[in-house]
């Protein structure tokens, strides 16, 4: 074994950086992902902030970054089952996914022609179709096509296995184990959006309208459901007054006790590209304190400057539904106003949890981040794996981890 080897779990941009880093560097990087593609939560979104570029621009220099190094080998559809040894000798047991679909494919869709299976797109939170067998989305890497083993009927259909002239599709493909010994282990799980089923009082469930932050980012994307443009899911009607409710489960004690702490930039930015979009926009901004910081802070003013958006404070206390629309009840509490206001669609700034595999050796903290200075030596963890942070501070956490790690 190399002891100068890396184990990386979590293929998001924090995983990706660290791999990229520590494989330039000269070490082995073995990069393990759940998921059958690479890029976390920024591959799903539709602008960065602070610049508003689209994200894909970063995330496509680091997989050419990959693709070049002969030194990482990329794991998806990968869990890790179990973790053991020391600093220098680590033995970790893999969970493989069945490889339905192999390295052979050649993305020309002729697979997906013939499925006659259409299933929810989980990429896009449901709110579009794809094939039981598609591509787990168009810039997606490793890029290869998918089955979605939930809903494909298999034995009994056949047809993409018969349709691929590449010998790409085995639809016998077993679950696989796998064993791999290395110097150190990085923890980049990154987070997943808070449960919004919890939040009864803002009638989460009840209409298409109501969405979370996250699907936000989807509606908005020029490759999600509606091609980037922002309309209401109940009726595909262009949506013409949103509001964003900060703190959705966030800074409560019922919920989640912390600030998720990218919220608040997030509901800005989505304010920002939504009012862009048409001069007749309007967005309104429910918060109790907005938390930008840095860089950010240019980004505030620039949404204070906006007349299309206007800046609430004070904490929606409901949201209701009237004649199948939205309804915010909320009370401004810089001019003591009580407010009950339509729109076409409200957007839940719900929080950021962690995404901290059980494994041996990982103690947590009371919130389920992984406890600070309680990692052995040889395990680390960048990203949002101690708290919720933005790409930049999670791209120079994971450079910093693999310099530390190389001293
Ligand atoms: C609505 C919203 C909008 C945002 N917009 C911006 C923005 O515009 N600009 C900005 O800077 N930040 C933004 N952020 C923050 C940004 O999403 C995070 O900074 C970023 O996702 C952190 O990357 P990560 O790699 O640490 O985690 P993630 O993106 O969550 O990636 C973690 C990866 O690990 C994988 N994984 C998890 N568990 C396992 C496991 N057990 N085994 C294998 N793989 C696993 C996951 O599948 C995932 O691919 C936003 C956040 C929200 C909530």
């Amino acid at each position: 074994m190399d002891k100068k080897s890396v184990l990386i779990i979590g293929g998001g941009i924090s995983g990706i950086t660290a791999a990229v880093e520590a494989a330039e560097a000269g070490c082995k990087v073995y990069l393990i992902e759940k998921r059958p593609y690479l890029g976390g939560q920024v591959a799903r979104m539709n602008e960065y902030f602070p610049k508003l570029c689209p994200p894909y621009c970063g995330l496509e220099i680091n997989f050419k970054r990959i693709r070049n190094s002969s030194r990482i080998e990329v794991i998806t559809s990968a869990e890790v089952e179990n973790l053991s040894g020391t600093a220098g000798d680590f033995t970790i047991e893999l969970r493989l996914e069945p490889e339905y679909v192999n390295s052979s494919c050649t993305v020309c869709g002729d697979c997906s022609a013939v499925c006659p299976v259409e299933a929810k797109d989980s990429f896009n939170f449901g709110m579009s179709m794809h094939k039981a067998i598609d591509l787990p989305h168009e810039l997606s890497y490793p890029n290869r096509f998918y089955l979605d083993d939930l809903v494909c009927q298999k034995e009994s259909c056949k047809k993409c296995e018969e349709a691929c002239n590449y010998d790409a599709i085995n639809l016998e493909a077993a679950p696989g184990k796998r064993k791999i010994k290395v110097g150190s282990v990085l923890f980049c799980t990154g987070w997943e959006p808070y449960d919004p089923t919890n939040l009864k009082e803002y009638s989460w469930g009840e209409s298409p309208d109501i969405l979370n932050n996250v699907m936000m980012e989807r509606v908005g994307a020029p490759n999600g459901p509606t091609s980037g443009k922002i309309l209401k899911p109940s009726d595909g009607e262009p949506a013409r007054k949103i509001a964003f409710v900060q703190c959705a489960g966030s800074r409560d004690e019922n919920h989640l006790p912390y600030c998720s702490a990218v919220c608040c930039s997030a509901s800005l930015k989505q304010a920002i590209y939504f009012t862009e979009q048409d001069p007749e926009n309007r967005a309104d901004i429910f918060y109790i304190d907005l938390r930008v910081s840095g860089r950010n802070e240019d980004f505030l003013k620039r949404v204070e400057e906006n007349q299309q958006i206007r800046l609430i404070k004070g904490k929606a206390s409901e949201v209701s539904l009237l004649e199948g629309s939205p309804v915010i009840e909320a009370e401004d509490i810089l001019s003591g106003r009580k407010i009950r206001e339509q729109y076409d669609m409200v957007v839940l700034a719900t929080g950021v949890v962690p995404c901290i595999p059980g494994l041996k050796g990982i103690e947590l903290d009371p919130d389920g981040f992984i406890a600070k200075d309680a990692l052995e030596n040889g395990l680390s963890a960048g990203g949002c794996c101690f708290e919720p942070k933005d790409v930049a501070s999670s791209v120079r956490e994971s450079t910093g981890l693999v310099i530390n790690a190389l001293q």
